[in-house]
């Protein structure tokens, strides 16, 4: 009381960074947020961390654009060093929202009066809410007239989705990670959660004080290993090795569940035959782990009355990406550690919402709730929702593939809302390069990041505290964000321009609100039944799938049978395969790139959230101390990191938890973006880059 810094208001809503769906009351005075605070919402139980709680404040960033923009005529497109995002007047001219929506709109709509349909393609954001990613996608397919939509999943989770719709039919986890608790053994893979979702992380260290037993196997060591019963360092790329050695270990120790498998699943035999002459001594030169340590591992987990995998995007971001999520299904299948509280199947999602854009159909092959586009009843289903607007049958191009077809002249209109494609995209040159050749590119965003400076129109979206929605985290629970502060200026909400876009595409909208939105998604998506937007409102959190409209919620799924056709689940016997672009004499060091703990993905929020940045303000690699030792550099001195791609010159720091022969960049800085240097080159079934893994080599100071 008489503090001047007492709010005045608090709002509560759900963290806009990771998939964790922290929940936290913004409190406000004088419509700024001054401080955050956790909730007792069912993921985080009143923690954040560092993102959660202090990166609140980059909607009030100087460089906020709360003006359309227009690109001024003669102006080339692309990254100009001399651009000043923060003075963007120097290449766009503002314009009103009527005008910039019809040049946005027109430019579009004469591409596919000239080319077609196919010639468009849109990518939706995964830091929007669910009804912001019907809409988005609802457009591309009605309005532009094609499936070419996707969105961030591409770079994170396709390759798991992928494996675990074909396995066992549904891409979501069947576990959530609080079930971590109820466990004997749970294995973290490819996941550093201390980092990439830290309050999850706290609730697997208060389990490991409590007896679980955790088992990290990862080609780096991490803060979690701390709290490991073991850890496992492998051999970097050599992951589907390692896990069908664990599997060989299983079945020729008759370590398998036969009931489970007998009564919940097919293929076994074939899997047993396959990982027959995959022993521990065959694997053991390939994934750089002792036979016995294997062997330890796969008894630990096997044996456990209960037991968990989690993992992240170092076993998803391979060319083998979706092999290795099949392995990991394999042997949770044969080993009966599903559909019980206590065992599961959980890839740890990144973004906020990635899960419920992905729900939502931000997908080029499927329809809302991965229904195929080319089956169709489906479509049938959706064209009666939509107005019947015929659909696409064909599924769309995917964010990578899309690069490419702009090179090759096919796509020349995109729409990206939310999304920095010139940040997060693999080799980064050819994907900026495909940018600047597109005809017609509208951005919507919250600044003019490195994608909205190859665009034609940039319209002023809205941060998460401003606008109201629902957003899906990592455990299938569906929360209510809501808005805490005005828009800026004539900023907009996000659905309110995509509907705007929508109208001047002939398309008959009228949503007042996004529970407008979310009352139609009720009808074409089975997932949210029993979960209402009224019903959001009072009890803020609902996981789906929920079987009444008094109860909380399914945390654990497929106790009985499995979302297939027959109710079983089937094993995808895989074969170890190279990283695309092995080491040699001239690239002998494997560079793997990631996130840092107070830098969400390409930076444009957190790099503009204060306190985030000061803790970490520039670009610094990661390398082992012999490493250090060996290119002869102390921490904090320059070093320039090459692939057959590009260079990047950066600082180093010293991590005892890297494998001699790594190192690793965090891809959030623009000034030495990690991505200039990532092989593009795709998993064949998820369509998901190999960021995880690239030839370079390393040098001191800067690049001659
Ligand atoms: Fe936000 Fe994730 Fe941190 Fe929770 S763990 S506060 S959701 S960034």
């Amino acid at each position: 009381r008489g503090d001047s810094r007492v709010a005045d208001r608090r709002v509560d809503s759900v963290c806009p960074y990771c998939g964790v769906g922290c929940q936290l009351t913004y409190h406000i005075k004088d419509d700024r947020i001054m401080y955050v605070e956790g909730r007792d919402g069912p993921s985080n139980r009143n923690r954040l961390c560092v993102k959660g709680r202090f990166g609140f404040d980059y909607p009030s960033h100087p460089a906020r654009i709360t003006r359309p923009l227009v690109r001024k005529p003669g102006v080339p497109k692309g990254l100009d060093p001399a651009f000043d995002p923060a003075a963007p007047l120097t290449h766009f001219r503002e314009a009103s929202w009527n005008e910039a929506l019809d040049i946005a709109a027109d430019g579009l709509k004469r591409l596919k009066a000239d080319h077609g349909s196919s010639a468009l393609a849109g990518f939706g954001s995964a830091k929007c809410t669910n009804e912001e990613a019907w809409l988005f996608q609802k457009l591309v397919r009605t309005g532009f007239g094609t499936n070419n939509v996707d969105h961030c999943t591409r770079l994170c989770h396709a390759s798991s989705v992928a494996a675990l719709m074909e396995c066992i039919g549904s891409g979501a986890v069947t576990a959530s990670f609080m079930q971590a608790d109820n466990a004997d053994v749970v294995i973290l893979t490819g996941c550093n959660p201390a980092i990439n979702h830290p309050v999850a992380a706290t609730f697997f260290k208060q389990a490991a004080k409590r007896g679980t037993k955790f088992i990290v196997i990862d080609p780096r060591g991490q803060a979690l290993d701390a709290h490991a019963h073991l850890s496992v360092r492998f051999t970097p790329g050599s992951d589907v090795s390692l896990f069908n050695a664990l599997l060989n270990v299983v079945v020729t120790e008759g370590l398998h569940d036969e009931a489970y498998i007998a009564e919940h699943t097919e293929g076994f035999e074939a899997l047993k035959a396959h990982v027959a002459p995959m022993t521990p001594e065959a694997m053991t030169a390939a994934c750089g782990v002792d036979p016995a340590t294997i062997r330890e591992v796969a008894r630990l987990y096997a044996r456990a009355d209960k037991a968990m995998i989690f993992w992240g995007m170092g076993i998803s971001q391979h060319t083998h990406g979706t092999d290795n999520a099949r392995c990991l299904i394999s042997l949770a299948l044969a080993c009966g550690q599903t559909g019980r509280p206590g065992t599961g199947l959980h890839p740890l999602r990144g973004q906020n919402n990635v899960q419920g854009a992905s729900d939502a159909g931000l997908i080029p092959m499927v329809l809302p709730d991965y229904q195929p586009v080319g089956d169709a009843r489906v479509r049938a289903a959706f064209e009666a929702l939509w107005n019947n607007t015929p659909l696409d049958d064909q599924p769309g191009l995917t964010v990578v593939e899309i690069m490419h077809a702009i090179h090759d002249g096919t796509i020349k209109g995109m729409y990206i809302q939310g999304e920095n494609p010139a940040m997060s995209d693999p080799d980064l040159d050819h994907a900026r390069a495909a940018l600047g050749k597109l005809e017609h590119l509208v951005v919507q965003d919250l600044f003019v990041t490195e994608t909205a400076q190859f665009a034609d129109v940039i319209l002023p979206a809205s941060a998460w505290p401003e606008k109201e929605g629902t957003v899906t985290n990592t455990n299938r629970q569906v929360q209510l964000g809501r808005a805490a502060l005005p828009l800026p200026g004539e900023a907009r909400t996000d659905w309110w321009i995509i509907q705007e876009i929508a109208r001047r595409f002939g398309l008959d909208w009228h949503y007042d609100h996004p529970r407008d939105v979310f009352a139609e998604m009720q009808r074409g998506m089975p997932s949210l039944d029993h979960i209402t937007w009224e019903r959001l409102e009072r009890e803020a959190s609902v996981t789906y799938p929920c079987p009444a409209d008094d109860e909380p919620g399914a945390d654990v799924v497929f106790s009985d049978a499995f979302h297939t056709a027959s109710g079983r689940a089937t094993f995808s016997p895989t074969l170890p395969l190279p990283p695309d672009e092995p080491i040699t004499a001239d690239y002998p060091v494997v560079l793997t790139t990631g996130r840092q703990l107070e830098h969400w993905h390409t930076g444009s929020m957190t790099r503009r959230a204060r306190v985030l940045d000061d803790l970490e303000p520039e670009a610094v690699a990661s390398l082992a101390p012999g490493e250090m030792r060996r290119l002869g550099v102390e921490p904090g001195a320059a070093i320039t990191i090459t692939t057959r791609r590009g260079s990047i010159t950066l600082s180093v720091r010293t991590d005892p938890g890297m494998p001699d022969g790594m190192v690793f960049v965090p891809f959030c800085y623009a000034e030495a973006a990690a991505n200039i240097l990532t092989n593009p080159a795709l998993d064949p079934f998820g369509k998901i880059p190999e960021f995880k893994y690239a030839a370079c080599r390393l040098s001191r100071g800067e690049s001659a």
